[in-house]
């Protein structure tokens, strides 16, 4: 109630367009903004989750192997709203931010095939996790309801931005970039902001089948789909 007045007396301005926001509940974007994000167009490869036009079941990438997780999905295409909402959610420390995805988190977790009980968030490196003070990756995990554990996977390199590599810099510049600390489990749910290439979930995948992880999955909020 006092929110809501509140609210009502000083509306935030939303972050990506500027306009008032009314209500808490959208955090600090408007729901106009919100309501601009696009789903993954279908079909869909059922393994990775990219858009693959005519597809009957998984896409190339999977066939080839590229893809070392065993079901990846995401709730939105990596559009203009979507990456500031990415970009507050990372750099500005907008950490409400999170709450309005947790729904559609949640509801992509019940309806597309998901098994784990244990979400483990993308790490950071120690350095990179220092100088943000939080971890995005974990923030939306937690949103999920289940058990987090973020011991289980660390990132032994600060790798930089994967962003303009080609396919085989990519993987040299990822080559035993995480490890895993302590007792696998059964099966993980990895989580992260953002599906960019595939080629870090490829090696987390990889990491933790190695250290004897029988499934693994994976959930982004955003995607940026490779074949359009
Ligand atoms: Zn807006
Ligand atoms: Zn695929």
């Amino acid at each position: 109630m006092i929110d809501a007045i509140l609210n009502l007396l000083f509306p935030q301005p939303c972050i990506l367009c500027t306009a008032s926001v009314l209500q808490r509940r959208w955090s600090v974007a408007c729901p106009e903004c919100w309501s601009k994000l696009e789903a993954i167009p279908h079909p869909i490869c059922i393994q990775c989750g990219d858009h693959a036009p005519a597809i009957e079941s998984r896409c190339g990438p999977c066939r080839r192997g590229d893809h070392a997780f065993d079901l990846a999905r995401s709730l939105y295409l990596f559009n203009e709203p979507m990456r500031g909402i990415i970009h507050q959610l990372k750099y500005a420390d907008r950490v409400s931010l999170a709450k309005p995805l947790r729904q559609a988190l949640r509801d992509c977790v019940a309806s597309e095939g998901f098994e784990a009980k244990v979400v483990v968030p993308v790490p950071l490196h120690r350095a990179r996790a220092r100088a943000r003070g939080f971890n995005q990756a974990e923030l939306l995990a937690r949103q999920l309801g289940l058990q987090v554990n973020t011991r289980l996977l660390r990132r032994r390199k600060n790798t930089p931005s994967q962003t303009g590599l080609s396919r085989s810099q990519r993987t040299l510049n990822l080559s035993a970039a995480f490890e895993v600390c302590g007792k696998p489990l059964e099966t993980v749910l990895v989580v992260d902001d953002v599906y960019t290439t595939g080629s870090t979930l490829h090696e987390i995948a990889k990491t933790l089948k190695r250290a004897g992880v029988q499934r693994v999955e994976v959930l982004t909020v955003a995607r940026v789909l490779q074949r359009v």
